[in-house]
């Protein structure tokens, strides 16, 4: 690792409390990962961070699935440097530049023809909430409807409209208003079946044809629907991928009813699933195609692309200051490259297999491991009480152990996630150029921690 800059005069470990106290006393209420990982972080490279004390941890958490290529990859770090050293603008708001340029063609050859060849692309404000803002205004004004259909378990953001869409019902309480005209379907969560199925589903899956029925029903009761908004892998939802036949079979209701279909591919955008988008895994070609975290290769970017036809909105429909952000396309670009050059998404893919093999020898050992899956770089674990069962005879999520487990790895070194129904499911994101030895290494953490556990 790089050794750190100038550091403050007094025992670094000193300096760790203080910075975190200093953060508790200042901070939002609202601040979320400070609060289970505790880290004051000095410098980072790859999959490693030190702390201020000089402690490495393994970061599996990267930015919430952001750093595609770890810390400061060297190509992200020179092609900042190169853009600053060259005397380039790092902000133009919407004005273009050769970066901005070669940003939208690189972007564009990695899209499927339907988008690639007449598409559009917006640059929004840059985060994964304002480009899903961006995506349901444009669904509304080019089909003149206003019903949106959305997912339990769904996670798009925290802004009002991509608020309204989301499963979690925690964040939204406080806010009143959040769900006009927008419907919850059930989205195909296998292990605890929505619609009650325990043990999986014959061909064609309930979730498919609740949806079916539910968009050519006129008695459904929903507002003309303008769009089905759909993550490929739900993340925040606990990491929770969609059947193939399913994607595939939402394409084609979307299609056949004159709805839009945005996939959010904040998360899941650019190899995080083993495929450089999830929605490749039906395959199905969404509508319009939502895009943050990795495309800025660190830094902040947002974008929505979608179909030449749809571009039926008004100057200013969606504007905003930091639409141009040079340096994340810059940034971006050379994350780009790199994906492609070395085939990052096969990468992700074996690992993503290497690790689940772990982890399925892991769930012998322990009851308190309810599934294993995922799709690449996307890992969960759903930890459960066995003895706990709720109505459908499915064992409940242990938030509490699964908590423990975190807390566990973070003090073994290793930063992991928790997402699904309370937190019960840990989640992992490392960086999709992570080795075949680290893979080993963490789960051998993780391995060892539920073993301390399962003995406590
Ligand atoms: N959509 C998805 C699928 C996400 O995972 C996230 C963030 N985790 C968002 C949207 C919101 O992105 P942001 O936090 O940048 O607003």
């Amino acid at each position: 690792m790089t050794s750190s800059p100038s550091r403050a005069p007094f025992p670094q470990a000193l300096l760790a409390e203080t910075l975190l106290a200093s953060q508790v006393a200042r901070e939002s209420n609202a601040r979320t990962y400070p609060r289970r990982l505790p880290v004051v972080m000095d410098t980072a490279e790859g999959l490693y961070v030190r702390d201020v004390s000089g402690r490495v941890l393994m970061d599996c958490l990267c930015g919430a699935g952001t750093l595609a290529l770890g810390h400061n990859h060297p190509v992200q770090v020179a092609a900042i440097r190169d853009h600053l050293t060259a005397g380039r603008p790092m902000h133009t708001l919407d004005l273009t530049s050769p970066t901005k340029d070669a940003f939208v063609t690189a972007l564009m050859a990695t899209l499927p023809k339907q988008l690639r060849d007449n598409g559009r692309i917006h640059f929004c404000s840059p985060s994964g909430s304002d480009a899903v803002e961006a995506a349901l205004k444009l669904a509304k004004t080019a089909t003149g409807r206003r019903g949106i259909v959305s997912f339990s378990g769904g996670y798009h953001g925290h802004t009002q409209g991509a608020l309204s869409l989301m499963g979690n019902r925690g964040p939204k309480h406080a806010v009143a208003g959040a769900t006009a005209d927008v419907q919850f379907l059930p989205y195909p969560f296998c292990y605890r079946c929505p619609l009650g199925r325990n043990g999986g589903c014959d061909a064609p899956c309930g979730c498919e044809a609740y949806a079916r029925n539910l968009l050519h029903d006129p008695e459904s009761g929903l507002a003309p629907v303008a769009a089905m908004v759909m993550e490929p892998v739900q993340g925040e939802g606990g990491v929770i991928p969609a059947p193939p036949a399913w994607l595939r079979a939402m394409g084609e209701l979307a299609n056949n009813t004159g709805t839009l279909l945005i996939m959010d591919e904040v998360q899941t955008g650019w190899g995080r699933t083993g495929k450089m988008y999830g929605f490749e895994h039906g395959p199905v070609v969404p509508d319009i195609l939502v895009l943050s975290k990795a495309i800025g290769g660190g830094l902040p970017l947002a974008v929505i692309v979608y179909r030449g036809e749809l571009d039926l909105w008004q100057p200013g429909a969606h504007t905003g200051t930091f639409r141009g952000n040079l340096l994340a396309m810059a940034s971006g670009l050379a994350t780009l490259g790199y994906l492609r050059d070395h085939d990052v998404p096969a990468n992700a893919a074996a690992m993503g297999e290497r690790f689940t093999e772990h982890f399925a020898a892991l769930q012998r050992r322990h009851r308190f491991i309810g599934e294993v899956r995922g799709r690449g770089l996307m890992l969960g674990i759903e930890i459960v009480d066995p003895d706990q069962l709720d109505a459908a005879g499915r064992p409940l999520g242990d938030s509490e152990r699964s908590r423990a487990i975190q807390a566990a790895c973070f003090k073994s070194g290793l930063m992991i996630e928790l997402g699904g129904r309370n937190g019960a499911v840990v989640r992992l994101l490392p960086p999709l150029i992570i080795t075949p030895e680290q893979v080993d290494v963490i789960a051998a953490m993780i391995g060892e921690v539920c073993d301390t556990l399962a003995g406590a």
